[in-house]
């Protein structure tokens, strides 16, 4: 989805002027989401759904090791982990409250692209320069790792999954020497990605690109994927492979209680500190030892202590198609595409039948994108934003593309982390709560700000990593980037006025 934070911050810094309306925003983006609403925009992924979209294992758990509540790449990710590795294998089972997949995994642009050069910097000077290489490294590793998994799994033409040739395209001469500047600085510092980049100027970019109103592009690599796709196969082959694994579709999890006390406030059931209550038409009760929140911008409303440190923040998607009279976009295919602006950007992946997956528009509306932010409802379109997609390859690409179709609109929950990076591992207490715990704990993987193919499947096989740490005394090592590991000193320090302080000022 790409780096939304500047748009963001360019409105909260007007609106810092009215003080009245930025307490008001500021009180919105403290404020958390109620459960994800009901009868979603469908996305053109889902289109078929998957035949296990309302999917329920036949018997309802009373007792589990581990309870992911959510169903989208993270809690995949973290069951996968858990499951697919030798030895003992967890009871495990995973909650979530609409269909399988149907939240920001089943509706996202499938774009795994990391920007380093862009982030970079930024990173260097919040978390030092250690911890921003090693999150740039982490994050670039996706992509080999996500079609390595594809292979491995027999998954690669159903999910689509492949490499392509990406071009960020600049049209505002300010944005274009900032972007030439910060890839230069970039590759300074990581040599050995020299002759993976390259920029281009002047007629290479009406002969090569068809681009007739840019200033300049810089091309690399990136990933294209239907998550929707790789995900409810991977689950299939979970549910069949692992008995002690249950999936429940349209169950979601009303509340979260810790270990009930005896008088003398010692837990009475140590072993099983958490029970958690669905709701699915009648109440019931499921114990878990450890209870994962992969819920992503819907964490909060169960984790009160992370609220206005994770924000929800709805995000709009289009699948188009050419007027018939146009001409494609050279490379088709095999070419992803960034439009970068001064203020954020959009994103264009091209499936192999042709459609074009065109996301992003954050910040064309009335106010900026700030009436994005705190909104979890995806079940309604953005016509502002929409509107923008629907004429943006004509307004890019003058003379070749003749005009698109909208053939499907829809829109998805971005779990936005104030700090910029994820939250991840062992809930601190305090922060969940005060829940008490026996032998337990509640973790959480989330809050990857619209960045989730480059981050979700490595922090979600981390927190399995550490899952299992904590239930076999196993002692593997995470892969996570320290600076994502969730603190409660991190948590103390992450605020929305520090985002808003540091992107601009
Ligand atoms: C429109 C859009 C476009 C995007 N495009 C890209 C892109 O091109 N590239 C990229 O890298 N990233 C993109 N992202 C971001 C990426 O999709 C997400 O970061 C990633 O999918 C998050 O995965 P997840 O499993 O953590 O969360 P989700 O897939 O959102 O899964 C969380 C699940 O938790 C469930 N849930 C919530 N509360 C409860 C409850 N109380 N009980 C039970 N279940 C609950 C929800 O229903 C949901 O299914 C995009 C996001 C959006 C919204």
């Amino acid at each position: 989805m790409g780096n939304i934070i500047s748009p963001l911050s360019v409105s909260l810094k007007h609106l810092r002027t009215t003080k009245s309306s930025y307490a008001s925003i500021l009180d919105r983006l403290n404020t958390a989401p109620g459960k994800p609403v009901a009868a979603p925009t469908a996305s053109a992924w889902q289109s078929p759904p998957a035949p296990l979209a309302n999917f329920c294992s036949e018997e309802f758990p009373t007792e589990v090791d581990v309870l992911i509540i959510g169903s989208g790449i993270t809690a995949c990710s973290i069951a996968y982990h858990l499951l697919r590795q030798d030895g003992p294998k967890p009871r495990v089972a995973i909650f979530e409250a609409r269909e399988l997949c149907s939240g920001a995994t089943g509706r996202n642009g499938g774009h795994i692209k990391e920007s380093p050069y862009n982030e970079w910097a930024r990173l260097v000077a919040r978390f030092g320069r250690i911890a921003a290489d090693e999150v740039v490294r982490f994050r670039m590793a996706h992509l080999k790792n996500l079609l390595e998994l594809a292979d491995k799994e027999g998954l690669r033409e159903v999910s689509e999954a492949r490499e392509v040739e990406t071009v960020d395209v600049y049209c505002e001469p300010e944005a274009w020497t900032k972007a030439q500047q910060r890839l230069r600085e970039w590759l300074d510092a990581f040599p050995d990605e020299k002759g993976r980049w390259r920029t281009w100027e002047g007629a290479d970019l009406k002969t090569k690109f068809n681009l007739t109103t840019a200033c300049g592009c810089i091309t690399s690599t990136a990933g294209s994927l239907s998550p929707y796709a790789l995900i409810t196969h991977l689950y299939q082959r979970l549910l069949t492979t692992y008995p002690t694994l249950s999936l429940h579709t349209n169950t979601p999890v009303e509340t979260l209680q810790g270990t009930p006390v005896d008088p003398w406030r010692r837990p009475i059931s140590p072993l099983q500190p958490y029970s958690v209550f669905t709701f699915t038409g009648s109440s019931a009760t499921i114990k878990a030892t450890h209870v994962v929140h992969a819920t992503n911008g819907h964490v909060t409303r169960l984790v009160p202590g992370l609220k206005g440190k994770l924000i929800a923040a709805r995000a709009q998607m289009t699948s188009q198609r050419l007027m018939p009279e146009g001409v494609g976009l050279p490379g088709g295919a095999d070419r992803s595409w960034s439009f970068c602006w001064n203020k954020g950007f959009d994103y264009l992946t091209i499936r192999p039948d042709g459609a074009y997956m065109l996301g992003g528009g954050f910040a064309r509306g009335p106010s900026e994108g700030l009436e994005a932010m705190g909104n979890a409802k995806d079940d309604e379109n953005t016509i502002y934003e929409a509107a923008y997609l629907g004429g943006l390859l004509p307004a890019v690409f003058q003379g070749t593309v003749k005009g698109t179709v909208i053939e499907s609109a829809w829109t998805g929950t971005i779990g936005f982390s104030v700090d910029s990076l994820p939250w991840v591992g062992a809930i601190p207490e305090k922060v969940a709560g005060g829940r008490r715990r026996g032998m337990g704990m509640e973790w959480i993987c989330a809050g990857y700000s619209g960045e989730g193919m480059v981050n979700a499947w490595g922090c979600g096989r981390g927190l399995a990593v550490m899952l299992r740490n904590e239930l076999y005394k196993e002692n593997a090592s995470t892969g996570v980037p320290q600076a994502m590991l969730i603190t409660e000193k991190r948590v103390k320090k992450a605020t929305v006025e520090m985002m808003v302080e540091d992107y601009l000022d």
